[in-house]
C-alpha cells in the first residue's frame, strides 16, 4: 500500500517538474511554433531573401556606374582642346582611342567648328548619321546643355540606348557627354565618349556580374541586416546565405535576348529585378539562385523548424516519462528500504530472543527429558543459522552496494557442492514436513565456481521454496547439463508469483503482495544477490511461476567459464 507521505512526496516532485522544466518548456515550444507559423504565413524568409537580392542588386548597380563615370573622367583628362588644330585633335583621339579599348568613338563638339568625331571601326554611314545627329542636336541645345550639365556636381549625361550599327546583334550602347566648366561660359564645347558595345557585352557586364555572384549574399548585405534577420527568425537562416547566385543584364522589353550573364544561369526569370538608369537606363539587372529558389528555401526553413520543434516535444514528452518514471522508482525505493529496515530489525530480533529464552531454560536445568532438551537444542542450531544467513545476506548485500564484492573462484565439483549444502538443510526441511525430491547429476565436470556464493545461492532458493509453501510441501532440486550450460533447478508448490511481479523479485527489497509473504519474514535482498552471484559467474537466473501452483527457479552457468577467470 502506497502511504499518504508517499503520495504527497510523489505529488510535490511532479508539481515542481511541472513548474519548473514543463510549464517553461512548453510555453517555449509553443511560443516558438506560433513564431514559425507567422513566418510560414507572411512568407518572411522569402521576403527577407527579396531584400538581400534588392541590396545585392543596387551594389552591383552602383558599382557599374562608379564604373563608367571612373572610365569618362580618365578618358576626358586627355581630351582635346578646342584651341587645338583638327590634326592635333585626331592625333589626341588616336591615343585615347588606342589607349581606352572600350571606347566606340569619341568626339568633340564646338559651337564655331562643329563636331569632330573619331570611331574605332569607321563606319561611314553610321558617322554620317552621327555627324548629323550631333551637330543638329547640339547646334540647337548646346547652350543649354553646357549650362545644365555645368550646374551638376559631375558634368556628365548619359545618353543610353540601341546603337546605329545595325550589324550588331545586341546593339545596346551608352554614351557619355560632357562639358569642360573650365571654359568661358561663351562657348558651347561639348566632348563625348561612346562605349563599345561589343565591350559593354563582353567585358563590362560580365566582369560586374561575376564579381557581384562570387559574393555570398550576407558579405554584402551589411550586419544590420543579417542581425534584424535573426531576431526575426530566432534561430537563424544560414541556407540561403550559402546558395550559388545567378545574375543577368537584359534590355527591357527582351528577357530573351539578354545581354550578358553570369555563370549559373540556366534560363528563366530572375526572382528579383532592379531597372538601370542614368548611364544604363533601358536595362534592366536581374538575380536569382542556382538550382532553387526563395520560396523552396523559405518552405524548407519552415519545415525543418517545426520538425526541430516536434522532436523536441516529443524529447520532452519522453523526458517527462522517464523522470516520472524515475520519481517513482525512487519513491518506492525508499518504501523498501525502510520496510528493510523494520523487517530486518524484526528478523534479527525474533531469532536472538528464541536462543536466548532456550539457552537460558536449559541453563536452569529445569529439562531433564534427553528429547526436550535435543529439541531447544536443535532450535537453538536452527535459530542462529537463519541469523547467520541473514546476516551473511547483508553483509553481501553492502559488499555489492559498496563495490567491494570479490569472488573466489576454484576448481569445484558442483554435485559434490550442491549435495552438502542440501545435506545441512535435510534436516530442517524434512522437519517442516516438505517432501525434498533431488536429482543430482553426477558427472559434471569440475568447474570453477565461488563455493560459497554458489552455496548461498542455493540456501536462498531452498528458504524461499521453504518460506512461500502452504498447503502442497514439496522441494525439488535438480542438478544437470545442458549442452554447455549446468543447470541448477529449486522448484516448488508453494503460493506461486504474480506474472507481474516476476521480474521485479530480483530487485533489491522487493517482496510481492501475497498475505503469506507479508506475515513471513524476509529482507527483500536472497534473489538480488542469487541474481549478482550468477551473474558473476557469467550465467543467469530466470524463474517460472504460476500463482497457487509453484515456483521453478533456474540458474544457467556456463561450464567454459572464460571471462571470470
Ligand atoms: P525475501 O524472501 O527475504 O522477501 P527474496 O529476495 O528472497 O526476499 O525474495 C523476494 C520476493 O520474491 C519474496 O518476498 C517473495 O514475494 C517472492 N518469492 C521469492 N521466492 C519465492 C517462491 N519460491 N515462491 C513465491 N514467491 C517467492
Amino acid at each position: 500500500m502506497k502511504s499518504r507521505r508517499e503520495t504527497n512526496t510523489r505529488f510535490r516532485l511532479i508539481l515542481t517538474l511541472g513548474l519548473a522544466v514543463v510549464l517553461p518548456a512548453l510555453t517555449l515550444i509553443y511560443v516558438n511554433f506560433q513564431h514559425v507559423k507567422s513566418i510560414q504565413r507572411d512568407k518572411k524568409v522569402e521576403a527577407l531573401i527579396h531584400r538581400d537580392f534588392q541590396y545585392l542588386l543596387s551594389n552591383s548597380a552602383k558599382k557599374m556606374s562608379r564604373k563608367v563615370y571612373e572610365l569618362t573622367e580618365e578618358a576626358k583628362a586627355t581630351f582635346p582642346s578646342d584651341d587645338d588644330s583638327d590634326d592635333e585633335k585626331r592625333r589626341k583621339f588616336d591615343l585615347l582611342l588606342e589607349k581606352n579599348p572600350w571606347i566606340g568613338h569619341a568626339f568633340l563638339y564646338d559651337s564655331k567648328q562643329g563636331v569632330l568625331i573619331q570611331q574605332r571601326c569607321a563606319n561611314e554611314k553610321e558617322l554620317a548619321s552621327l555627324n548629323k545627329m550631333y551637330n543638329g542636336w547640339f547646334g540647337l541645345e548646346g547652350p543649354f546643355l553646357v549650362d545644365q550639365l555645368n550646374k551638376k556636381p559631375k558634368p556628365i549625361m548619359w545618353l543610353s540606348g540601341e546603337s546605329d550599327a545595325s550589324d550588331d546583334s545586341s546593339p545596346y550602347t551608352t554614351t557619355a557627354i560632357f562639358t569642360f566648366p573650365q571654359l568661358g561660359k561663351d562657348r558651347t564645347v561639348l566632348g563625348g565618349v561612346r562605349f563599345d558595345p561589343v565591350y559593354l557585352r563582353q567585358k563590362f557586364f560580365p566582369e560586374i556580374l561575376e564579381e557581384s555572384t562570387s559574393l555570398k549574399l550576407n558579405d554584402d548585405t551589411g550586419q544590420n541586416e543579417t542581425q534584424s534577420f535573426y531576431e526575426l527568425t530566432s534561430q537563424g537562416l544560414k541556407e540561403h546565405e550559402e546558395q550559388r547566385l545567378a545574375m543577368l543584364v537584359y534590355p527591357m522589353d527582351a528577357l530573351n535576348r539578354p545581354l550578358a550573364m553570369s555563370a549559373g544561369w540556366n534560363g528563366g526569370k530572375p526572382e528579383v529585378s532592379l531597372n538601370l538608369d542614368n548611364a544604363f537606363r533601358g536595362l534592366v539587372l536581374g538575380i536569382k539562385f542556382q538550382g532553387t529558389t526563395a520560396q523552396a528555401i523559405g518552405n524548407r526553413w519552415v519545415f525543418q523548424s517545426f520538425l526541430i520543434l516536434g522532436i523536441l516535444s516529443v524529447l520532452m514528452i519522453g523526458g517527462l516519462v522517464l523522470t516520472y518514471r524515475s520519481v517513482n522508482k525512487q519513491v518506492a525505493l525508499a518504501r523498501l528500504k525502510s520496510d528493510f529496515v523494520s523487517n530486518v530489525s524484526h528478523e534479527l530480533r525474533t531469532p536472538l530472543a528464541l536462543i536466548r529464552l532456550y539457552a537460558e531454560t536449559l541453563e536452569l536445568g529445569r529439562i531433564t527429558k534427553e528429547e526436550k532438551k535435543n529439541e531447544y537444542y536443535s532450535i537453538i542450531r536452527k535459530e542462529s543459522e537463519r541469523l547467520t544467513a541473514l546476516i551473511n545476506n547483508i553483509l553481501d548485500f553492502s559488499r555489492i552496494e559498496a563495490g567491494r564484492k570479490e569472488y573466489d573462484f576454484r576448481e569445484t565439483d558442483i554435485a559434490e557442492l550442491v549435495r552438502n549444502t542440501l545435506d545441512s538443510y535435510r534436516f530442517q526441511i524434512e522437519q517442516q514436513g516438505f517432501a525434498l525430491e533431488e536429482q543430482i547429476d553426477t558427472s559434471i565436470p569440475k568447474m570453477k565456481v565461488d563455493r560459497e556464493a554458489i552455496a548461498r545461492a542455493l540456501v536462498n532458493l531452498v528458504n524461499n521454496a521453504l518460506k512461500y509453501s502452504d498447503s502442497e510441501k514439496f522441494l525439488g532440486v535438480k542438478l544437470y547439463r545442458d549442452n554447455a550450460v549446468l543447470k541448477l533447478e529449486v522448484s516448488d508448490r508453494g503460493i506461486g508469483i504474480d506474472r507481474n511481479e516476476q521480474a521485479r523479485i530480483f530487485e533489491k527489497f522487493y517482496r510481492t503482495c501475497d498475505p503469506l509473504v507479508h506475515n513471513t519474514k524476509g529482507s527483500g535482498l536472497g534473489l538480488s544477490l542469487v541474481r549478482h552471484i550468477t551473474r558473476a559467474h557469467g550465467g543467469q537466473v530466470e524463474v517460472e511461476s504460476t500463482p497457487g501452483r509453484g515456483s521453478k527457479f533456474t540458474l544457467s552457468l556456463p561450464l567454459v567459464q572464460a571471462d571470470i577467470l
